[in-house]
């Protein structure tokens, strides 16, 4: 029996899962990784933890699936997005903490670049914002505040990665320096076109080329660990970002396929076929993981804040005990009576990209109780969704046919529910929805022959739930054109 083992680095924690060859899991284990804020918007770890944790968890799962690393077919790598770590060539040792993707400390060299004309060129060659989540401005701040920084990236003494990078020279005990595409088309460095990095945006960001990693496609024969590591060689044979092998996870593999992430935000991601799509609509343009011979591009929209509202509602309005009982509450009532949450607690993300704006439930009455309120925040998810939904039809030019759930809050059923409703299309949610891991097994997989295809691949992917929209398209519109009135007055 093959086996591939996950490594899933998220922000919050590292996780690894062993799945055999009929892409069940066998075992998996996870370690938290912590966050540092060392002033206000500054969002910082620590480069060495994070791989300490990952190594760690790698060794518990083979341990816990009672396997030897040499029955290993394969390690795919799943990894938060945008975190920026440079490190120096002769000792492997980082510069400085890993900036994380949430960290504000570039605003003003995005707001000077921005300013100075800069904005409409970025997006066109990057499918990018110039943001301060992106990498290119927060390497530029790590060569700015290191002494001879930009002399030493110059020649060649510093290496710059985003977290695969760092996880795969780590497990090549330094032989490695690579970057997947996805990840790479998240630096604000790469041409979305040609899939290779660009040299205005090179020169625009004065990242000098002797620090990049060498591109690599998301799955094949892509680095092979040091024996000293696992105790075996095990080709490394999968790497993307995150949201990008949750897409894969979910077999969104063809265009219109698009998958939605509840968690603390939402991540909605849609496959747009071989070529690249022009956001009209605010929504960025990425690459999703492909084979190397294929082109394969997404667009991808993101809401701040989603599951989070729960946590806040639980954690600091202390109405709930714990998250899952947000479900019962809300069907213990048959509407919010009126009341709209928008919990835009740091801005609203796409479509807006509004950071001045901030949250506020409306519509109060007498007789409004804790359950309308709990019911508005879960009720917001689907809004922010539906927003996001629309973007991408407007932008992919198609309509959306259903859209598959996964993250922790999509365990919810009324949320589910309501999101048919308030999209009038089916929300599918799959039986195993740890879909980062399967994403990264899927693509370690493909490239050890494990499975000899995308439709092997798809046949392991099953629903669990299909909800079906039920609400007549009135009280949809009706309901969504009162959150529309509710998100006016954040502004
Ligand atoms: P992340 O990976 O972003 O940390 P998860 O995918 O683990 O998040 O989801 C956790 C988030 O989902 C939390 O913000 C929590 O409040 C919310 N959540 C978890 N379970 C439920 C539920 N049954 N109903 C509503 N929200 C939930």
């Amino acid at each position: 029996m093959p086996y591939l083992l996950a490594l899933d680095e998220g922000t919050s924690s590292a996780r690894a899962v062993v799945f055999d060859g009929a892409a069940q899991e066998v075992a998996s284990s996870q370690l938290p990784v912590s966050c540092h804020y060392p002033q206000d918007g500054w969002v910082e770890q620590d480069a060495e933890e994070i791989w300490c944790a990952q190594i760690d968890v790698a060794r518990q799962a083979i341990e816990k699936a009672d396997i030897q690393p040499l029955q290993l077919s394969g390690i795919g790598i799943a990894n938060q997005r945008e975190t920026t770590i440079v490190w120096e060539r002769s000792s492997g040792k980082p510069v400085g903490p890993a900036i994380v993707w949430q960290c504000r400390r570039s605003s003003n060299l995005c707001r000077r670049l921005i300013d100075a004309g800069h904005a409409a060129m970025v997006t066109q060659h990057t499918g990018l914002l110039l943001d301060p989540y992106f990498c290119a401005t927060k390497i530029r701040w790590i060569l700015d505040h290191l002494p001879d920084g930009q002399a030493r990236a110059d020649a060649g003494d510093l290496l710059f990665g985003t977290v695969d990078s760092w996880l795969v020279y780590k497990l090549t005990a330094g032989r490695s320096h690579v970057i997947d595409v996805t990840n790479a088309s998240r630096t604000l460095l790469l041409n979305l076109d040609s899939r290779d990095w660009d040299n205005e945006m090179l020169s625009l960001f004065d990242v000098p080329r002797p620090m990049l990693p060498r591109l690599v496609p998301s799955t094949g024969d892509l680095a092979r660990t040091d024996a000293s590591v696992l105790g075996a060689e095990v080709p490394i044979g999968g790497i993307a970002g995150d949201q990008q092998a949750a897409l894969f996870g979910q077999a969104c593999f063809r265009a219109g396929l698009s998958k939605n992430t509840y968690g603390t935000g939402c991540f909605m991601l849609m496959h747009v076929g071989d070529s690249p799509v022009a956001s009209g609509n605010r929504l960025l343009s990425t690459l999703a993981a492909s084979r190397k011979s294929e082109r394969a591009y997404a667009l991808e929209g993101s809401v701040f804040v989603a599951g989070a509202a729960i946590q806040w509602l639980r954690d600091s309005l202390g109405l709930l005990t714990k998250a899952a009982e947000s479900e019962q509450l809300a069907q213990s009532v048959a509407d919010t009576g009126g009341v709209y949450f928008v919990p835009a607690f740091v801005g609203l993300g796409a479509p807006h990209w509004n950071p001045s704006a901030r949250g506020l439930i409306a519509g109060l009455t007498r007789s409004a109780t804790r359950a309308h309120i709990v019911r508005a925040a879960l009720e917001a998810m689907a809004y922010q969704t539906r927003e996001l939904v629309e973007a991408m039809q407007a932008d992919a030019q198609s309509p959306i046919s259903e859209l598959r759930a996964d993250g922790g809050a999509a365990g919810n059923g009324f949320l589910m529910q309501f999101q048919a409703d308030i999209l009038g299309i089916p929300v599918v949610r799959p039986a195993y929805t740890e879909t980062t891991a399967l994403g990264a097994a899927f693509l370690a997989g493909l490239a050890a022959d494990v499975w000899n295809g995308l439709d092997q691949v798809e046949s392991f992917w099953k629903t669990d739930r299909r909800f079906e929209p039920a609400m007549p398209a009135s009280k949809r519109e009706q309901l969504f054109s009162g959150w529309k009135e509710a998100l006016a007055r954040t502004r």
